[in-house]
């Protein structure tokens, strides 16, 4: 088994290795079942790693989205729950940590991420105009366009390439923005969608001059930017890691300033934030904040609370200071490209540069013979669950759903995988076991055959679409 390469992982604080700046309290057994168990589970499942129970799966990188492993102090927090229905007291300290590490003037609380795209497509987004955004995301989208907008692609075309090494895979292309202004207009542009890091293409960051580049741009045409923040303090160590005069900087001053390009934010805190269940919106704008505020309590909750419990808001007040320490995002993202460059050396395709939350396999380079028709990237999941429990997520042809206009599938260009590393849950030695079992499905691709799609809900199908063996 190789080690981390000590040039990349430990190179800053001059030693070889490195270790997770904390050390494990309490315990959760796993369980593996058998491979005819398995098999018959992922029959069950309809080859959908989602419909698969959890206590069915040994290694579950489904998704690190609320599978993250709470502190001491965050569990302490949930102690000191105010479950008041107006006005609690943790409600005024997330908006203390969301206005002093995010830097927006108000915070709008919702029970996830969706419920706060959901409130901002609302207010922000009229029938008709159009959406730009760093590539699309399955929940931002859609909300999107049940608001009446139209998504428009507008990140870099190094994006949509795996192998491609561009430092910061998750730009702008400022010249196909000023290209949808110049076609529909500024005034039928709703705002610009900023994710960073950007899920979808590989975890891939956004540099700091990219932001600022797209706010002057915006600005001069009276256009919003919205940021999706979900990831955006991993978004911040590849800043501090890859760009010019940001080494010296912490990622909390990072953070802060590439907020600072954008008008507001939605934030699904069961990422980066550390916590399991929890989300935001953030506005600068009095206006739209009002609108906000009036919304969330028609689809969320009283606006001091939003759909979380007081003891959620707390965890996650704490989880967000947790969140932005130097020595905490080295190892998460250590661990991630730890897996990375395991699977690198075994020469297994996967996208490059290793990004923030998870390793990305190539399902198109890995299984060739499959057509992206035949779901290459939903049997590759299937297959892996297959040889060793471990679960993974389709991101491919599935997640991309089917046109609105024409209803055929949209096909993406990147039909990956999705290993995704929850945050402070998996040890190094977990990282291994799943190294090998890929290993393993690789080395019999060549014999693996594709799927094909029996069960198609209407939206986000990805979720509960079930399947056959070909
Ligand atoms: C998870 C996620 C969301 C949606 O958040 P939920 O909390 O799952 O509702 C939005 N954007 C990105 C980039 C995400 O990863």
């Amino acid at each position: 088994m190789t080690h981390p390469n000590p040039k990349t992982m430990g190179q800053q604080f001059g030693r070889r290795s490195w270790a997770e700046p904390w050390k494990i309290k309490m315990v959760e057994p796993l369980r593996v079942i058998t491979r005819a168990e398995r098999e018959r589970a992922l029959q069950d499942a309809g080859y959908n790693t989602f419909l698969l129970k959890s206590d069915d799966v040994y290694i579950d990188l489904l998704t690190d989205s609320g599978t993250n492993a709470m502190s001491d102090r965050q569990w302490a927090g949930m102690m000191l729950g105010d479950e008041a229905y107006a006005g609690s007291r943790n409600f005024y300290h997330l908006e203390d940590a969301m206005r002093k590490y995010y830097g927006y003037k108000h915070l709008v609380p919702t029970h996830q991420g969706r419920g706060a795209e959901h409130i901002l497509s609302k207010v922000a987004i009229k029938d008709g105009q159009y959406v730009g955004g760093n590539m699309y995301f399955t929940t931002t989208r859609l909300h999107q366009e049940l608001a009446g907008g139209t998504f428009v692609d507008v990140i870099i075309d190094e994006a949509h390439d795996p192998a491609n090494l561009h430092p910061f895979k998750g730009n702008v292309d400022l010249n196909k923005v000023q290209k949808l202004i110049d076609e529909v207009g500024a005034q039928n542009i709703a705002y610009i969608s900023l994710a960073a890091t950007v899920n979808m293409a590989g975890g891939q960051p956004v540099s700091m001059a990219n932001a600022r580049a797209l706010r002057e741009l915006c600005s001069q045409h009276g256009i919003r930017v919205f940021l999706d923040a979900t990831r955006a303090v991993e978004n911040a160590f590849f800043i501090q890691e890859r760009e010019a005069d940001y080494q010296n900087k912490s990622l909390a001053e990072i953070l802060h300033e590439f907020c600072s390009y954008t008008d507001g934010a939605t934030m699904s805190a069961k990422k980066d934030s550390l916590a399991n269940i929890g989300g935001w919106l953030a506005l600068n704008d009095d206006v739209l904040f009002e609108e906000a505020s009036n919304m969330v309590v028609v689809y969320e909750g009283l606006h001091t609370y939003g759909g979380m419990a007081g003891r959620d808001m707390e965890a996650l007040a704490i989880g967000i200071v947790e969140s932005v320490q130097d020595d905490h995002m080295r190892a998460r993202i250590g661990q991630v490209r730890y897996l990375g460059e395991l699977l690198t050396d075994w020469e297994i395709p996967i996208v490059r540069p290793v990004g923030g939350h998870a390793i990305f396999l190539d399902a198109r380079a890995f299984y060739p013979h499959i057509p992206q028709d035949d779901f290459p990237a939903q049997t590759l999941a299937a297959e892996l669950y297959l040889d060793s429990g471990i679960r993974s997520m389709e991101r491919g042809i599935v997640s991309a759903g089917r046109n609105a206009k024409t209803g055929d599938h949209n096909r993406p260009k990147l039909e990956l995988t999705r290993l995704t590393i929850p945050r402070r849950v998996y040890t190094q030695a977990h990282m291994d076991v799943v190294a090998e079992s890929v290993k393993a499905v690789y080395d019999q691709r060549a014999k693996t055959r594709g799927l094909k799609m029996v069960f198609e809900p209407k939206y986000l199908r990805f979720f509960q679409a079930r399947f056959e063996r070909l």
